[in-house]
């Protein structure tokens, strides 16, 4: 899953925005406050008070909140609406209106491609309503020509954005899955593996709480490779993996540690079931009998541990299962070792 990491650099990225956009927002709402208040505006300077202070509110919980997103979305409803009171109750003369332009910038920075075009769709449209109902209504000093160049510059404004968020996700979703994983198996490399350990014991109710690390070295592969070449031996890489992957169960985690080396997380297991599906893996594995043109044997040890009962940390679990596999080489290869 290279969701993990992404996700946290998101979280970095957006955090690091919202704190830019919200230091702004604040000394640009105080001045606003200042100024309503002595013009006369008492209600909408109150209005535009409560809004720095939920900003001061988020800046100081920013770094920290597991609830980046719905923070965006609360900051940003309250912002966008105060800017569309603002343009309905002000004169077109104060030139609120220019601060529509800064919603689909906003929105797409802080809340990505989905909630993004929900947010600028919903809040410019409203915008462009208030404007048009103003020029029908000759509210203001408003010509069409007028809302025909707001208009054309929002869009072209909503446009680079969404091209902007569009090509930025893609962009790192493509280096996380060249980061994370494994260009000849397909499988999820070791990068992966802290992070999908923490999830995976996060994720599961207390009474279920175990997670099982299979780890899986293949006997005497530097003979294949000998023997066979370097192709060959990475055809059996393939086939191995192909079996791992096909034999795991729809919550399983697999991994390839480099070289001849792969890992598996199961949650959820007791030894006695993580053993079976070693021992499947394992038979599985010492059944190949040829890989593409060429024939030959093949065989993995197994080292088994599990989290709680090896360990509290990853680092604990891991220490185990390489004890365990080494006692597997140790006492003639080809075997799960579980205790
Ligand atoms: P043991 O049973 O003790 O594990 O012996 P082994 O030969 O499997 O272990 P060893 O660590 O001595 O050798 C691993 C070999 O794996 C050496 C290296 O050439 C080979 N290897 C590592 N990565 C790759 C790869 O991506 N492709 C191929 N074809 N071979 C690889
Ligand atoms: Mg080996
Ligand atoms: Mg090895």
């Amino acid at each position: 899953m290279a969701i993990a990491n992404l996700w946290a650099s998101e979280l970095d990225y957006r955090r690091t925005v919202l704190k830019a956009v919200l230091i702004v927002i604040i000394i640009a709402g105080s001045l606003f406050v200042v100024n309503n208040w002595f013009s006369g505006f008492q209600v909408y300077a109150m209005v535009e008070l409560a809004v720095v202070f939920l900003c001061i509110g988020i800046l100081a919980i920013h770094k920290r909140t597991p609830n980046l997103t719905l923070w965006c979305s609360i900051f940003l409803f309250a912002v966008f609406t105060v800017i569309l009171i603002g343009i309905y109750s002000a004169s077109f003369n104060s030139g609120l209106f220019t601060w529509l332009f800064i919603i689909p910038v906003l929105s797409y920075l802080l809340l990505g491609i989905k909630l993004g075009t929900l947010y600028t769709s919903v809040y410019m449209t409203a915008g462009i309503a208030i404007l048009t109902y103003a020029l029908i209504y000759n509210l203001a000093d408003i010509y069409p020509i007028t809302i025909a160049n707001i208009l054309l510059c929002l869009a072209a404004i909503w446009a680079l954005s969404f091209s902007y968020e569009f090509k930025r996700a893609e962009a790192v979703e493509r280096l996380q899955q060249i980061a994370s994983i494994d260009p000849l198996t397909g499988l999820n490399n070791r990068l992966l593996l802290d992070s999908i350990f923490d999830m995976l014991c996060q994720s599961l109710p207390e009474e279920q709480q175990s997670v099982s690390m299979l780890l899986l070295d293949l006997d005497h592969f530097k003979k294949i490779n000998d023997q066979f070449g370097h192709d060959t031996g990475d055809k059996v890489l393939v086939k191995v993996s192909q079996l791992i992957n096909d034999m795991r169960r729809r919550n399983d985690w697999a991994f390839r540690f480099g070289g001849e080396e792969f890992c598996m997380l199961i949650p959820n297991t007791n030894m006695q079931q993580a053993s079976q599906i070693a021992e499947r893996l394992r038979v599985a594995i010492d059944n190949i009998t040829a890989v593409g043109d060429s024939k030959l044997s093949t065989s993995i040890s197994i080292g088994i541990a599990r989290w709680p009962d090896d360990g509290s940390h990853l680092p604990q679990i891991y220490k185990a299962a390489d004890e365990r596999l080494y006692k597997a080489k140790a006492q003639g290869r080809n075997q799960v070792v579980s205790g």
